[in-house]
């Protein structure tokens, strides 16, 4: 058995009160392929902290056959601040309570500045180069000041990520059809994972304007690739942003199936020595960021849908109507419609909403007029 468990200790950040990660740790430290996978970065999304729960099984039965390659990290809770913060019974984990800020935004932002590190260091040794920008950005990040407890946090989450292949951010959209995000040039790389999850949507962005964690960790690659083009450096971290469906989608069957579906992967990438599984048939293509919709409510009131999760519809239909509680008998209801053809992929699950709050997301076929509909908040 390869086997470790790790506690690290994020301090107390008030008195009497101490927080912890736990990384589960397979194969040789350093030993590559590296697989770094974590849950539930937004603390209140558990579908994701299920898939761990049972991917920690699978890993361990392939330990104890001796099964293991590379490297595979696991974390099975990547939030203790947020599974901390309840409010009215309810469990708050997307954004911070002390600041506001949205857990998975304002990563820590390394491309630019190790690109003007690294100027004049790499060479025309393509493995050296992997070598030399996986040390400057663990530099990098190490000489940032880590103040609060969420910096802390972030620094070690980073400080394990940032030197693997894969890493893939597990998470779960409102209500919603399982999808992922990923870098349009890592689509060859994450389509099999998502035909094997049965994904309905895969959305390509380059991102550089959130900073969310998938990001932060594949986007300095690009970024040095476009800063000196004339060195070899290739995309050496593939990541995605993984939506296990909606926030009630929690069982043990949805768990286990997509932990077997990302143990699958993982052995097609070599990190499990296991018979290689068959190539399974894309579930769908990609979507460009640019093509994904996001209607707004006109103002406040109670959603009344008119279609369902996975419902293609034609611009212009309605998608729900938005009922004003103080009306009088008879008012109108306000439509709410798509712009544009595509899928409903999400829906929202709380049906009061406030002016301008999104009401689902549409994954649509060509880049919409007027721009990107998609905010880093949604
Ligand atoms: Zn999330």
């Amino acid at each position: 058995m390869s086997y470790r468990r790790e506690e690290v200790d994020l301090g107390m950040p008030s008195p009497g009160v101490r927080q912890s990660l736990v990384f589960h740790r397979y194969g040789d430290p350093g030993a590559r392929p590296k697989a770094y996978i974590q849950a539930s970065i937004h603390a209140d999304e558990i579908p994701a902290m299920m898939a761990a729960h049972h991917l920690l099984q699978l890993l361990h039965a392939a330990d104890s056959r001796g099964s293991i390659r590379g490297e595979i990290v696991l974390v099975p809770y990547a939030n203790p601040i947020g599974l901390g913060q309840w409010i009215d019974d309810r469990s708050l984990g997307r954004h911070e309570l002390r600041g506001g800020l949205n857990f998975n935004r304002s990563w820590p932002d390394l491309e630019e500045v190790a690109a003007d590190r690294l100027d004049g260091s790499l060479t025309d040794d393509e493995e050296a180069n992997v070598s030399c920008i996986r040390k400057t950005l663990l530099t990098l990040l190490d000489e940032r000041q880590n103040r609060h407890l969420l910096d802390r946090k972030r620094h070690a989450l980073l400080r394990e990520s940032l030197t693997a292949d894969y890493v893939l951010d597990v998470h779960c959209d409102d209500e919603a059809l399982l999808h992922l995000y990923t870098l349009p040039q890592h689509w060859e790389e994450i389509g099999d994972l998502a035909a094997e999850l049965g994904a309905h949507v895969v959305l390509l962005d380059e991102g550089g304007s959130i900073q969310a964690f998938d990001e932060v960790n594949s986007r300095p690659w690009l970024v040095l690739q476009r800063r000196f083009p004339k060195r070899p450096i290739p995309l050496a971290c593939v990541s995605a942003t993984v939506e296990l469906r909606g926030r009630a989608d929690v069982s043990d069957a949805l768990g286990r199936q997509d932990a077997i579906a990302i143990h699958r992967y993982l052995t097609r990438r070599r990190l499990i020595a296991d018979a290689l599984p068959d190539v399974p048939a894309l579930t769908c293509g990609p979507t460009e960021i640019e093509a994904c919709e996001v209607p707004r409510a006109p103002a406040a009131g109670i959603l009344a849908y008119k279609v369902r999760l996975g419902s293609e519809v034609e611009a212009g239909e309605v998608i729900a109507e938005l009922v004003d509680p103080y009306a009088t008998p008879g008012a109108a209801r306000l439509p709410i419609r798509a712009s544009a053809a595509g899928k409903i992929f999400t829906r929202r699950s709380d049906k009061y909403v406030l002016a301008h709050h999104p009401v689902a997301k549409i994954a649509g076929k060509t880049a919409l007029a007027g721009g990107r509909a998609y905010s880093g908040e949604d």
